[in-house]
């Protein structure tokens, strides 16, 4: 969506303008998670929604092909094997106390790694979108602007996160909500590294199957042009729907 209260203005207005307060345009759900899962569960198991876009959306930034395998294939194993995890954990518990530990060990870690990689993909798909970028709006920027200075330091210590991720992972800008404050995480797979009860508001993947099509081992420049595709609407609405919902707005 277009950060503008109007859509016709939208397309000429420079995006780092703002209007006063911000105008909430998502329905109030709750947290990143609550808003971006969706129907992503239905008859006791966990499913894929579809992307929220055209694959094509996101181009020349992240490119159709990428998008394709990434939410068709990648997300949807992390769905699918959530579910089989679950199916595991079931059967291995009739053994009772005879439980295998190599095999309950192998599951657990599944478990988080799969569900972690589910609950991330859908937030990372709801912040992005076509004709974003810009710069964050309304209450998020004010607390962006308090928390870290200013929008480019926020940039510069988000994109260094992301960098330094070894191997797979994300960096996440989550609300960490004991201190109502925002936090930047450098999450390794998709469910190391984290804080309990935090919210991503804006998480990043750094998989080289997010970007390695199109961009190669050139992470930097993904980052870079990642920041084009950020939906600063959507992320502000989750902030100002993750404050309501632990009674802070
Ligand atoms: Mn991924």
């Amino acid at each position: 969506m277009p950060h503008t209260k109007t859509k016709t203005a939208a397309m000429d207005e420079p995006r780092h303008e703002r209007e006063g307060e911000h105008v909430v345009t998502a329905e109030h759900k709750g947290s990143p998670v609550a808003v971006a899962i969706g129907q992503s569960f239905s008859g006791g198991q966990y499913t894929l929604p579809p992307l929220p876009y055209a694959y094509e959306a996101l181009e020349p930034h992240i490119d159709a092909e990428t998008m394709r395998l990434h939410h068709d294939k990648h997300h949807k194993a992390y769905v699918d094997n959530w579910n089989k995890t679950n199916q595991a954990l079931a059967e291995l518990r009739k053994a009772g106390g005879e439980i295998d530990q190599a095999k309950l060990n192998g599951l657990q870690e599944d478990l988080t790694f799969n569900a972690s990689g589910h609950i991330l993909h859908s937030v990372f798909w709801a912040t992005m979108g076509p004709r974003a970028g810009g710069d964050p709006i309304g209450p998020l920027d004010d607390v962006i602007t308090k928390t870290f200075g200013a929008f480019v330091a926020i940039k510069a210590h988000f994109a260094k996160a992301a960098m330094g991720v070894k191997g797979s992972g994300w960096a996440i800008l989550a609300y960490e909500p004991v201190g109502d404050a925002l936090v930047i995480l450098q999450v390794r797979n998709h469910d190391l590294q984290g804080i309990w009860g935090s919210d991503p508001l804006l998480p990043l993947d750094v998989w080289e199957h997010a970007y390695y099509l199109k961009y190669k081992n050139a992470r930097a420049d993904y980052v870079a042009a990642w920041w084009n595709t950020v939906n600063w609407q959507a992320v502000g609405d989750t902030y100002i729907a993750t404050l309501r919902m632990y009674g802070r707005k």
